[in-house]
Order: C-alpha cells, then structure tokens, then sequence
C-alpha cells in the first residue's frame, strides 16, 4: 500500500510530508485534500477544454452527403439546432456509422450497444431484440 500512483502527480513536497499510509492515521483526507483538489481541477479543466477537431474521410464525408440528398432533396439544405440534437440523444440507440466493406454505409440508431449487429460492425443480422419505444407513446404514458 503506497501513494505513488497519487504522488507521481503531486507537488514535490507533498511527498516528503506526508506519512506513511495506515490505521494509525485517523483523517487521511488532511493529506489527500491537496491532492485531489489539484487532480479534480485537472479534470474540471480538461472537460472545459473544446472538442478536439475530428476530420472525416471523403468516403464519409460523401456519405452524409448522400443522406441529406436522399432525406431532403439533391440540393437540399438542412439545419439541425441544438435541441434536436439533445433531443436525438436522448431518444432511440446511439449513433453508429458502419462503413461496410463494399463502400455502402450505414447510419443507424436503431440497434443496443451489444446487438450482434453492432458488436459485428454489421457483418451479423440484427437478434431483433432492439427495441426502443416511439417517443410519441413515452409522452401519451406521461398524460402529455
Ligand atoms: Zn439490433
């Protein structure tokens, strides 16, 4: 039992002035405070950090062009606010783009994180058992 995996990240003196752990001491918080105050900032700082910039490849790229053309028209134009993203998070699968070997792609929210559809990147069928209700009845069972 050390704190090596706390103190590797830890002001130098924290170090040499803190005991050795064990029953004897009865509020480890006093000297963990520090720590864990630093690790927590890190963490605040690192999740206020933008969204790293993600490239997409052409293949994609022409894909999601397929999809608005083959949704909304060949020369359409769409904007999605955000409440309609939160509002599809928060309903239906998660989002799974599958890039198939023949050059197809599928997107799809319609599968459970271990359908064998997904967890096979599409090469298995669908066990039917995904199931996610209309949330038009999720609101009726509401009484709104
Ligand atoms: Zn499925």
């Amino acid at each position: 039992m050390t704190w090596t995996s706390l103190a590797a990240d830890a002001p130098s003196d924290w170090w040499h002035n803190t005991p050795t752990p064990g029953p004897d001491i009865d509020d480890p918080a006093r000297f963990l405070s520090p720590v864990t105050e630093r690790l927590l900032q890190r963490v605040a700082t690192i999740l206020a950090a933008p969204p790293t910039t993600r490239t997409i490849s052409p293949h994609l790229h022409g894909a999601i062009s397929a999809l608005l053309a083959t949704s909304y028209g060949y020369d359409a134009e769409h904007r999605i606010d955000p409440d309609e993203i939160t509002w599809a998070y928060t309903h239906g699968g998660a989002l799974h783009i599958i890039e198939h070997p023949d050059g197809s792609v599928t997107f799809t929210k319609h599968h459970r994180e271990d359908c064998p559809f997904i967890t096979s990147r599409g090469a298995q069928e669908c066990d039917e058992d995904c199931y996610f209700p209309d949330p038009a009845d999720v609101e009726r069972a509401h009484g709104k």
